[in-house]
């Protein structure tokens, strides 16, 4: 049995370095706010290539925390319009939503699968303040072409790094492009807690002092309440669970490439678009993407064969019942693309064998 992301095998991994970070945290009695948090936020930061760092409870909360703290700096007001994708995780929209904020839905690219910039600028009226990417299965996203626009339009840019950590564009990592980031720490990701985590980087001082305000309760000082703010801190045991992880990442992230590449040159079969070898660069792989009408037959093919796949995703933001005002929107490349994609396993741990074993059933498939 391939399990799609062996979570229990990724962390065990590491489990004495864990332990000694565990007892630590209970050794210090401080649980919050305390050693951890400060030194991985500096680490992190470091890692990145940002001035600040705050540790989130969850990259939900950093999404939400971002988009509050412009509003409270008076650069955003409710009614906004912000450009992200169609096709990305319904967190990204929810963060835009709950601020009462309008997302406006840019298609992708079906090649990179990341937002069209040559849509951008169809999208964007007067009351447009910002621009969201995604980096989308692990892909950067940002391009000059995105630069330009932001520029162009006075647009704050904001990166959704949840899928991306470690992913490198022109010498600098996905989260230090735009004026500020979100990234998610969820065991599944790239660098994943072992529970719920989340940071936000910028080199922005205001913007990060807004931001950790917000998420201590509006706070700066004890009991002195500046704005209505919320409780989306982190935890010392994440903060030092993800000082372990952290030393691994871009280790991880070399075999997910070795990986993908393996399968763009290996896997071949008239029925399965693959991505081509380009899609290689600037890419971390947080996800591997096939693309099939044939998507639900291929998942059963390959589970009777013991091999765990995922859609990514199946019903797109629009579609939603949360959403229910957008379900007439026609976006043809959103929904071809949740119609038709299914996701392989590629997490550093698989073994060779494995990989050779998905690399021929996935092969041999005939619909
Ligand atoms: C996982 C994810 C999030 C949300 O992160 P959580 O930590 O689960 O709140 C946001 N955006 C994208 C693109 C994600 O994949």
């Amino acid at each position: 049995m391939i399990k799609y992301l062996d979570l229990k095998y990724i962390n065990t991994l590491h489990q004495e370095e864990l332990k000694d970070a565990f007892n630590r945290v209970l050794q210090s009695g401080i649980f919050l706010r305390g050693e951890e948090t400060s030194i991985f936020e500096k680490e992190y930061a470091n890692y990145i290539g940002s001035s600040y760092c705050i540790g989130c409870s969850s990259g939900l909360a950093a999404l939400t925390l971002i988009f509050r703290a412009y509003i409270e700096l008076g650069i955003m007001k409710e009614g906004d319009e912000i450009l992200v994708p169609s096709n990305t995780y319904i967190a990204s929209i929810l963060s835009i939503s709950s601020n009462h904020l309008k997302p406006v839905l840019v298609e992708p690219d079906i090649d990179t699968f990341q937002i069209d910039a040559s849509k951008l600028e169809e999208a964007i009226t007067s009351r447009t303040k910002g621009l969201l990417i995604v980096h989308l299965y692990g892909k950067n996203a940002y391009t000059d072409k995105i630069k330009e626009i932001c520029q162009k339009y006075n647009l704050r840019l904001i990166e959704d790094n949840a899928q991306a950590h470690g992913c490198t564009y022109q010498g600098g990592h996905t989260g230090s492009f735009g004026e500020v980031a979100a990234h998610s720490f969820y065991p599944g990701k790239n660098l994943g807690a072992l529970g719920d985590a989340g940071a936000i980087t910028t080199n922005k001082y205001d913007l990060a002092q807004t931001v950790r305000m917000l998420g201590n309760y509006g706070s700066e000082t004890k009991y002195v309440f500046k704005y209505i703010g919320s409780n989306s801190r982190i935890d010392e045991i994440q903060a030092a669970v993800l000082r372990v992880k952290l030393k691994y990442l871009d280790a991880e992230n070399r075999r997910r490439v070795e990986i993908a590449r393996t399968y763009i040159e290996k896997i071949k079969n008239p029925f399965i678009k693959i991505p081509c070898s380009n899609y290689l660069e600037n890419n971390v792989f947080h996800v591997f993407p096939v693309l099939t009408k044939y998507r639900n037959n291929l998942q059963e093919f390959l589970s009777n064969k013991g091999i765990e796949t995922l859609i990514h995703y199946p019903i797109p933001p629009h579609k939603q019942n949360c959403y229910k005002n957008w379900n007439n929107l026609k976006l043809p490349v959103t929904e071809y693309i949740s119609q038709r994609e299914l996701s392989i396993p590629i997490s550093h741990v698989l073994t060779n064998i494995e990989i050779e074993n998905i690399i021929s059933s996935i092969n041999t498939f005939n619909p």
